[in-house]
C-alpha cells in the first residue's frame, strides 16, 4: 500500500460524506430505526423497504461526522437489492473489519473504511449505521445507541 492509494480512499470517504447516496427518507418504509452515537454526536435515521427477505429500498438521514455519513452512504449502496442473508453476513464482516487487525477479507468499497480501526473512538462512527440497520431489521424501532 502506498500513500497514493490511501489518499484515494480518503477522497472516497470525503466524497460520500459530502454527497451521501440514498440520503433522505422513504414514503412507506417497512422497517425503521434510529441510531445514536453520543460520544461523537452522530444521529442516523434509517428507513428500509424489505420484501421477500430482500432490501428493496433504503434511505437514511441525520447528522454526524464525515465518517458516520460516509459509512452510512456506502452501506446503503452495498445492501440495496440484497438478501437479508447477505446483509447479515456483511454486518458481521464489517464489524470484524473494524475490530480485528488481522481481518483482510476484501469487502469491496467498504474496505476504504479499514483505516478507521486505528482510531477506536471513530470505529463507533463507522459501525453506527450497521447497528442501526441491525435494529431496524430486528424491529427495534426505539433505536440503538453505541453506549
Ligand atoms: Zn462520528
Amino acid at each position: 500500500m502506498n500513500n497514493g492509494i490511501e489518499e484515494l480512499y480518503q477522497e472516497l470517504i470525503i466524497d460520500h460524506a459530502r454527497k451521501p447516496k440514498n440520503f433522505g427518507s422513504l414514503v412507506n418504509p417497512s422497517h425503521h430505526a434510529q441510531g445514536h452515537n453520543p460520544l461523537c454526536g452522530d444521529i442516523i435515521e434509517l428507513d428500509l423497504k424489505i420484501e421477500h427477505d430482500t432490501v428493496q429500498d433504503v434511505a437514511f438521514h441525520g447528522d454526524g461526522c464525515a465518517i458516520s455519513k460516509a459509512s452510512a452512504s456506502l452501506m446503503t449502496e452495498i445492501i440495496r437489492g440484497k438478501s437479508l442473508d447477505f446483509v447479515q453476513t456483511m454486518f458481521h464482516d464489517f464489524h470484524a473489519l473494524m475490530t480485528h487487525d488481522g481481518f483482510d477479507k476484501d469487502l469491496g468499497k467498504l474496505s476504504v473504511l479499514k483505516g478507521v480501526r486505528q482510531f477506536p473512538m471513530r470505529v463507533k462512527c463507522a459501525t453506527l449505521c450497521w447497528h442501526t440497520l441491525h435494529a431496524a431489521i430486528a424491529n427495534k424501532a426505539n433505536g440503538v445507541t453505541t453506549e
